[in-house]
């Protein structure tokens, strides 16, 4: 059976971050199938959908919440957070 590399070998060849903060660079939200939209009528700016959404893709300026789409997976669960629920996810148009 052939030996697979062990960690100390793998740093060799695997990722290497050579900046810190170029994560920004990998737009993760094309991987996106449904993507939140947010009817601003009905929305209290509880800041619920800024709490849960596990990518950081919502932000708040003070006055109103966006999705920056760059980086939003589309998971559901602002739209499932919201207790007024006025986000809604629609499928991606390509
Ligand atoms: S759909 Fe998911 S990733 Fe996108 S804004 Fe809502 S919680 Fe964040
Ligand atoms: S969770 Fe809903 S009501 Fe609260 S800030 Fe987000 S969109 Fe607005």
């Amino acid at each position: 059976m052939r030996k697979l590399p062990g960690w100390k070998e793998l740093v060799e060849t695997g990722p290497i971050i050579l900046e810190a903060g170029n994560s920004v660079e990998y737009k993760t939200g094309d991987w996106r199938t449904f993507r939140p939209e947010i009817d601003y009528s009905k929305c209290t700016t509880c800041l619920f959908c800024w709490l849960f959404c596990p990518d950081s893709a919502v932000s708040f300026d003070g006055k109103k919440v966006e999705i920056n789409y760059d980086y939003c997976k589309g998971c559901g669960v602002c739209a499932a957070e919201c207790p007024v629920k006025c986000i809604t996810m629609k499928e991606e148009e390509k």
